[in-house]
């Protein structure tokens, strides 16, 4: 069997991120998302162990301390971390294993792992993202400035990541991300045996 890969979705919040990385699990089954684990409370719907898990600050520092996260980050005033045994196990069985992360995280991760695919999810406008966040009505005004704070921070850093998709049309964005993942999945890197595979089908 064919080894996965890492698939890394970074963008400021309020791009679609979720929008898009929901519409990518259901069209692509080879797709395996990574459940974060965060100290940030639940949203309304936010389901645990679905959306993420969600811990303590003491639990969090103890996972840190035990080396459980493959990358780890402080993000708008609370603590996020990707568990390395549960995604190198999904990289390990052939999955596609998405990570919904910040631009701290995804660097971390292409710092372990350099042959992991990153993509930055841009908004068509800085006014349009505004209006995303405001219109999704989940965060309060102080905590909407803070993102749109950190927004820029984040845009300036896209020059890090191999793709950039922009979310303006949601199913142009959807597509757009499944060509890159059906080319990645068509690197010769990642089928070494692939030689093999057709030489031992024969002929003359
Ligand atoms: P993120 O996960 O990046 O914070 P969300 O997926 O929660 O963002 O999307 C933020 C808001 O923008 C949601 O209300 C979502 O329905 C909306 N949205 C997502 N993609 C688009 C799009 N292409 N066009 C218009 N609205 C969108
Ligand atoms: P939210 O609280 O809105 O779900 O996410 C806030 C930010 O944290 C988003 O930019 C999201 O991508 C990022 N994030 C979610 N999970 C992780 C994680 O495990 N690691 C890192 N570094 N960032 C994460």
């Amino acid at each position: 069997m064919k080894e996965g890969f890492l698939l890394v979705i970074s963008g400021p919040a309020g791009t679609g991120k979720g929008t898009v990385c929901n519409a990518l699990l259901e069209k692509d089954k080879d797709i395996m998302f990574s459940v974060s684990s965060t100290t940030r409370l639940p949203r309304e719907g936010e389901v645990d162990g679905v959306n993420y898990n969600f811990i303590t600050k003491e639990i969090f520092e103890k996972m840190v301390e035990a080396d459980k996260f493959l990358e780890h980050a402080y993000v708008h005033t609370n603590y996020y971390g990707t568990s390395e045994e549960s995604v190198m196990k999904g990289v390990a069985d052939g999955k596609v294993v998405l990570l919904e992360i910040d631009v701290q995280g995804a660097l971390q991760v292409k710092e372990k792992h350099p042959e992991v695919v990153t993509i930055f999810l841009l908004p068509p406008s800085m006014e349009e993202l505004e209006r995303r966040i405001v219109d999704r009505n989940t965060e309060t005004e102080e905590e909407i400035n803070k993102r749109m704070e950190n927004a820029y921070k984040e845009i300036s850093l896209v020059s890090k990541y191999d793709y950039y998709v922009v979310n303006d049309d949601l199913d142009i964005a959807i597509n757009e991300i499944e060509s890159i993942v059906k080319a990645e999945k068509l690197r010769v890197k990642r089928n070494p045996k692939i030689e093999d595979y057709i030489l031992e089908k024969g002929g003359n």
